[in-house]
C-alpha cells in the first residue's frame, strides 16, 4: 500500500484533478490512500473572508459567493451533468453551514481559534468530498473518508498535537474494515478528544499523510506537488537550483524546517520512526525524477545538500552587566517565552554571558518583548539588565547538509561569499548536529544571498556577473557588441555568465533584472524611462543582484563623483573615465580605500593606453616587491597623430583639424593639445607607483602659445593655431635639423613628473611610434637599465571596450 499527497495547486482546478486521478489509478500499489489540500489558494480566501466578516464588513458575503463558485464549477467541469445535482446540493449545503458561522463572526465581530479551524477545515473537506465523487464516477473504486474520524488531536486550535495512539489504534482499525482500492482523505484537518475540529498548522496536509503512511506502516509515502523534489534552493528564487535525487530524513527535516516549504516540517518524524521512504513528485510532471528521502543519503561527496531560508524573522537581544556569572538568567529568559507559547528560532549567546540573542517571529516579537521586560523589570530598574533590543524584518538563511561536519572551511566559504555581496549578516548559529549553519541577515538581502551562495556551493565554476552601463556611445556600444560576441566563450571557458541588468545614457534608461537582450539594446533603450542618475542607483540597489559591476563609459564628472556610493553598496566599478583617478589625491585614495573595505574592486585600466595592460602590469610590479624608477611614456594617441601628419608642407591648424574631425582628439581638442590628458595620465601612473602627487604638481612644458592657451572656445582655438603658425613651423624645422622627431612626453623620475614636447632622435624607442599608439617604459628596481617596454594602439573605441571588458573579466575571475 503507498499514501499519496496532493497539494494545493495539484488540486486547484478540474484539469489538474483530472492528471491527479491519472496518477492515482496508474500508482502500482494495490491499496492507496490519497490525502488532499483544499483546492490551491482557498485556505487563504477562508482566512481572508473570515477575518473580513470579523470585522464587520458585509463584503465577506461577496468573497464567499466566490469561494461557492469556485467549488461548484470544478464540480461542473468534472462530474457529467446527471451525477452533478447531488453533489452541487451537498456543496451548496455545507456552505450554508459555513456562512451562518461567518455570520455569527460578522455579528459578534471577533473569532476564536476555535472558530478559525471550523472555518478553514472546509477547504479540506469540499476538495476531498469532490474528488473522491469524481473518482468514483471515472470509475475507481474509490470512497470518502473523513479524518476529523481518524485523527485525534489535543486542543490546541491552530496547529494541534496528535495522540499517536488513539490515532494509529482508529487508522489500523479503519483500513482493516474498509475493502475500497482507493480512499481519499482531507489533509490537515483532525478533531480533538471532545470533538471539536482542529487542524496541524499550515501545510499539513503532509503531515495528514505522513500520520497514515505510519500507522499503516505503508511501503511508500509519496508527496505530489508543484515542483520536480526538494530542491537545492527554493526554485522560485533560485532559478539554477537542482533537484536533489536523494537526501536523508535529518536532512529533508533541517532543509523544511529552514524554510524549504514544499516539506512541512513534522511530516518526516512519524515516518521516519518506522523507516519508510517518503518521495516527492511533480503533478505536472510525473515522469520527472523527483526526490527520495530515505534513513541515509548516498554521501556523493557532497557537502552542503540546500539552502533554504525563513523569512519574517525578528530578532531580540537581552544585554546588560547584570547578566554575567549569574547562573538562571538564560533559563527565565526561555521560561518566559515557552509559556507565552512563542517558538525560538534560532539562540546565540556570547560566551562572556553578557547578552542573549535569539530568533523569533516578526509576528510573536511584541508580544514576547512585553514578556520578557515584564520578567526582568526588578534587574531593569536596577539597571542591570537593559530593555529588550529588537531588530525586526530579518531572515534566517541556512546551509544543510550531513556531512557539513566533516569539512571545515564551509562556515568561511559561507560568510566571505555574503561578505563580497556585501550582505550584512545580524548573527550566526551552528547547530550542535553541525548539519547546519545558520545566519540572520536583511530581507531585501535574500535573494541576492541565496544565489550568490547558491553558486558557491552548487555551481562552483560558474559565476554570474551583473553589469550596469553608463555610456552607451563609440565606446559603450562596443563593449555591448563585445559582451555579445564572447558571452558564449565566456560561458563555456571561463564558467562566467556576464548579464548586463541596467544601460542608460544621458537621456534613457533601461532594467531589466532577467538580463537586457543585447541583440536589440538600443530599441530597449530607446523606449526607457528618462535618465536620472539618482534613480540608477536606486534601481541598482533594488535589484540588490549579486557581484553587480557599475560600467563607466562616460566622460562625465557626475558620474565620477558617484562612485564611493557605488562601492559602499559593494557594487565594483570599472571605469575609462579619467576624472575619479586624477582628481585630488585624497578622493583617489578613498576610492581605493572604500574597494578594499567592501570588497569591490574598482578598475580603470583604459585610463592609460585604452586597452593596453599599462596599469595591471604596473599594479603586478608594485605588488611582487617592484619598486619604479623612472617611467618614461608617450600616451597622447592624438599628438602622436598630430606630429606624425605635421610637417613643412602642411599646416598645424589643418592636421590638428583632420585629428579632430577623424576622432582622434577629444571634442575639444585643446585639452589633448595643451598637454592637461596626458598630465592626468601620468598622474594616474604615479600615484598607482606609491607616490602622492596632485596634478598641479606635475610641471607642464606645453608647446602651445599663451593666447591659445586662454582660448574660450574651438573657434578661438583654431584662429589661435592659424595665427601662430610660424611658431609650429619652427618646432619642425628644429627638431629636422638635429634629425629628431617631435613627440610629447610623459616623464616621471625620482616622484616628480613632467610632460612635454621632445626631440626624439633615430635609434629611440619613441622614434618609430606611429599612428595613434602609446608606448610605456618603465625603469624599475628589476628593470633598471633595460626597461620594461608595453606599446601598442592606445586610442580608438573597440580597444578602449576590449580593456574595459578586460576589467570586467579580472572582476569575475578575482
Ligand atoms: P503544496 O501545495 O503542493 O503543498 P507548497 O506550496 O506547500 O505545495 O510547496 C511547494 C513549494 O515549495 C514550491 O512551489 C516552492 O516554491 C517551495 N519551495 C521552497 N523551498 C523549496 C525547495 N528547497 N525545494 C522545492 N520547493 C521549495
Ligand atoms: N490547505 C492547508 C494550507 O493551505 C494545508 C495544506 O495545504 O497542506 O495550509
Ligand atoms: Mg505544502
Amino acid at each position: 500500500m503507498k499514501v499519496l499527497k496532493f497539494g494545493g495547486t495539484s488540486v486547484a482546478s478540474s484539469g489538474v484533478i483530472k492528471q491527479v486521478r491519472e496518477i492515482s489509478a496508474n500508482s502500482k500499489a494495490e491499496r492507496i490512500a490519497v490525502v488532499v489540500s483544499a483546492l490551491g489558494g482557498v485556505t487563504d480566501l477562508l482566512l481572508d473572508t473570515m477575518h473580513t466578516a470579523s470585522r464587520q464588513d458585509a463584503s465577506f458575503r461577496k468573497a464567499l459567493k466566490g469561494i461557492e463558485d469556485r467549488h461548484l464549477e470544478v464540480v461542473r467541469e468534472l462530474l457529467p451533468t446527471k451525477a452533478q445535482s447531488g453533489i452541487l446540493s451537498k456543496v451548496k449545503s455545507e456552505l450554508n453551514v459555513l456562512e451562518t458561522l461567518l455570520e455569527g463572526a460578522y455579528y459578534i465581530g471577533e473569532v476564536t481559534p476555535r472558530l478559525s479551524d471550523k472555518v478553514v477545515s472546509y477547504g479540506e473537506l469540499l476538495s476531498a468530498f469532490i474528488i473522491s465523487e469524481y473518482f468514483k464516477v471515472s470509475g475507481l473504486d474509490a470512497v470518502f473518508k473523513d479524518s476529523r474520524e481518524l485523527l485525534i488531536t489535543d486542543q490546541t486550535h491552530g496547529k494541534a498535537a496528535v495522540d499517536f495512539k488513539e490515532t494509529d489504534k482508529r487508522i489500523i482499525h479503519y483500513f482493516e474494515e474498509e475493502s475500497a482500492k482507493v480512499v481519499i482523505l482531507p489533509g490537515f484537518i483532525a478533531s480533538s478528544e471532545d470533538g471539536n475540529v482542529t487542524t496541524l498548522g499550515r501545510g499539513g496536509s503532509d503531515y495528514t499523510a505522513s500520520i497514515i503512511a505510519a500507522a499503516l506502516k505503508v511501503d511508500e509515502l509519496q508527496i505530489w506537488t508543484d515542483v520536480s523534489g526538494m530542491f537545492t534552493a527554493n526554485p522560485k528564487i533560485v532559478k539554477q537550483a537542482k533537484p536533489i535525487a536523494h537526501i536523508s530524513y535529518e536532512e529533508a527535516m533541517e532543509l523544511s524546517h529552514f524554510g524549504a516549504k514544499v516539506l512541512y516540517p513534522p511530516t518526516v518524524q512519524p515516518v521516519l520512526a518506522k523507516g519508510l521512504p517518503i518521495s516527492i513528485k511533480n503533478t505536472f510532471d510525473p515522469d520527472a525524477a523527483g526526490t527520495l528521502i530515505t534513513r541515509k543519503s548516498p554521501e556523493e561527496g557532497r557537502t552542503v545538500r540546500g539552502i533554504s531560508y525563513i523569512p519574517g524573522i525578528s530578532l531580540l537581544s537581552l544585554e546588560g552587566p547584570g547578566m554575567i556569572g549569574i547562573p538562571g538568567i538564560s533559563k527565565r529568559f526561555f521560561e518566559v517565552l515557552s509559556l507565552a507559547n512563542i517558538s525560538v528560532v534560532l539562540i546565540t549567546q556570547a560566551s562572556s554571558e553578557h547578552s542573549i540573542c535569539i530568533g523569533i517571529a516578526d509576528e510573536d516579537a511584541s508580544k514576547a518583548i512585553k514578556e520578557i521586560d515584564k520578567a526582568f523589570a526588578f534587574e531593569r530598574s536596577q539597571g542591570k539588565i537593559k530593555p529588550v533590543a529588537h531588530e525586526k524584518d530579518l531572515a534566517i538563511i541556512a546551509l544543510v547538509g550531513d556531512q557539513m561536519k566533516n569539512h571545515q572551511g564551509l562556515s568561511g566559504r559561507m560568510f566571505s561569499t555574503l561578505g563580497k555581496n556585501n550582505v550584512n549578516i545580524r548573527a550566526i548559529a551552528q547547530g550542535a548536529s553541525e548539519r547546519n549553519i545558520s545566519a540572520v541577515i536583511r530581507k531585501e538581502d535574500v535573494k541576492k544571498a541565496l544565489n550568490t551562495l547558491h553558486e558557491t556551493f552548487f555551481e562552483e565554476n560558474v559565476k554570474q556577473l551583473n553589469l550596469y552601463v553608463l555610456g552607451c556611445g563609440n565606446v559603450g556600444s562596443k563593449l555591448l557588441e563585445q559582451l555579445r560576441k564572447q558571452r558564449k566563450y565566456l560561458k563555456e571557458h571561463l564558467r562566467l555568465n556576464i548579464r548586463v541588468l541596467g544601460i542608460s545614457n544621458s537621456r534613457r534608461m533601461y532594467f531589466d533584472e532577467q538580463g537586457i537582450s543585447l541583440q536589440n539594446w538600443q530599441d530597449l533603450l530607446a523606449g526607457g524611462e528618462k535618465a536620472n542618475a539618482g534613480e540608477f542607483f536606486k534601481t541598482i540597489q533594488k535589484i540588490n543582484a549579486r557581484n553587480s559591476i557599475l560600467v563607466d563609459n562616460t566622460a562625465s564628472e557626475k558620474v565620477a563623483e558617484s562612485y564611493p556610493r557605488y562601492l559602499r553598496e559593494s557594487i565594483s566599478v570599472v571605469t575609462c573615465n579619467k576624472i575619479a583617478c586624477s582628481s585630488a589625491y585624497e578622493n583617489y585614495r578613498q576610492l581605493k580605500e572604500l574597494a578594499k573595505q567592501f570588497r569591490a574592486p574598482f578598475l580603470f585600466e583604459t585610463n592609460v593606453g585604452a586597452g593596453l595592460p599599462i596599469i595591471d602590469t604596473l599594479k603586478h610590479l608594485v605588488a611582487s616587491g617592484d619598486e619604479v624608477l623612472e617611467i618614461k611614456a608617450v600616451l597622447s594617441g592624438s599628438l602622436n597623430f598630430v606630429f606624425d601628419h605635421f610637417d613643412e608642407h602642411t599646416t598645424f591648424h589643418d592636421v590638428v583639424k583632420q585629428a579632430q574631425e577623424q576622432g582622434y582628439t577629444e571634442p575639444d581638442p585643446k585639452i589633448d593639445l595643451s598637454g592637461i590628458d596626458v598630465m592626468r595620465k601620468i598622474l594616474i601612473l604615479a600615484r598607482e607607483s606609491g607616490f602622492k602627487l596632485e596634478l598641479s604638481d606635475i610641471e607642464n612644458r606645453s608647446f602651445l602659445p599663451e593666447e591659445a592657451l586662454k582660448t574660450k572656445d574651438n573657434n578661438q582655438f583654431f584662429a589661435a593655431l592659424q595665427k601662430h603658425e610660424a611658431e609650429f613651423q619652427q618646432l619642425v624645422r628644429d627638431a629636422k635639423a638635429k634629425k629628431c622627431k617631435l613627440k610629447f612626453v610623459a616623464s616621471l623620475k625620482e616622484g616628480k613628473a613632467s610632460v612635454g614636447l621632445e626631440h626624439i632622435p633615430q635609434g629611440h624607442d619613441f622614434y618609430s611610434l606611429a599612428g595613434s599608439d602609446n608606448i610605456v617604459l618603465f625603469y624599475t628596481k628589476r628593470y633598471p637599465k633595460q626597461p620594461l617596454i608595453i606599446k601598442g594602439a592606445g586610442a580608438g573605441a573597440d580597444v578602449t571596450a576590449s580593456g574595459i571588458f578586460a576589467d570586467i573579466i579580472r572582476i569575475g575571475t578575482y
